[in-house]
């Protein structure tokens, strides 16, 4: 069966993972971040290694990979029982990153809303990086890095906004505060 999935699409910065760590808290909900799963992966595996060749330069690692480290750890918190695919929310935060995974990916997720997380003025979200950079050690978050992220966010990630109906579609200024964007978030669900 099709995960029931909330996707989160928004630039970096925009409060995808503040969102979903949020939601995450909430019974019902399951959080995936794909950057987090990334990130907790050994950097001397051969997975580990290629996310930190890609990452490091703003770049995004490549769809088998990705989509192969997303369906193994689906399975695994399936198995565990931590995600219940008939009662739970799966709210995706930084998968699909293109459409070509959205491809791949329909097969498996049922997407009920998108979310799209947009800020009228990208200095705010560079802003939110600069802070981030220097609390979380982030190898991604560097000027150089940042802006290479923003270019790829607008040419592989925006396109997937034109690929759902427009009442699957919520528009949320991310500059509101985290309680009202999950306020919005939260709105349309039954
Ligand atoms: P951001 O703050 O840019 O949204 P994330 O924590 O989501 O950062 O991701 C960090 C890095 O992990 C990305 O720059 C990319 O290299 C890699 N990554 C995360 N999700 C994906 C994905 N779906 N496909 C390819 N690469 C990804």
């Amino acid at each position: 069966m099709k995960y029931n999935s909330l996707l989160l699409i928004g630039a970096p910065g925009s409060g995808k993972g503040t969102q979903g760590k949020i939601l995450g808290t909430i019974p019902g909900f399951f959080h995936f971040s794909s950057g987090e799963l990334f990130r907790s992966v050994s950097a001397q595996s051969p997975v580990g290694k290629t996310f930190l060749e890609y990452s490091s330069k703003g770049l995004l690692v490549p769809d088998e990979i990705t989509i192969q480290l997303f369906c193994s750890y689906m399975e695994k918190v399936i198995t565990e029982g931590r995600f219940r695919p008939k009662l739970d929310y799966l709210v995706l935060d930084g998968l699909p990153r293109n459409v070509s995974q959205w491809h791949i990916l329909s097969e498996q997720v049922e997407v009920l809303y998108v979310y799209h997380l947009h800020c009228p003025d990208r200095s705010i979200l560079e802003a939110r990086l600069r802070g981030r950079a220097s609390s979380d050690h982030r190898v991604d978050d560097t000027e150089e890095v940042i802006q290479k992220r923003f270019e790829v966010y607008e040419k592989e990630t925006k396109p997937l906004l034109e690929l759902f109906p427009a009442e699957r579609l919520k528009e949320i200024d991310c500059t509101k505060m985290p309680y009202q964007v999950l306020r919005q978030i939260l709105e349309p669900l039954p």
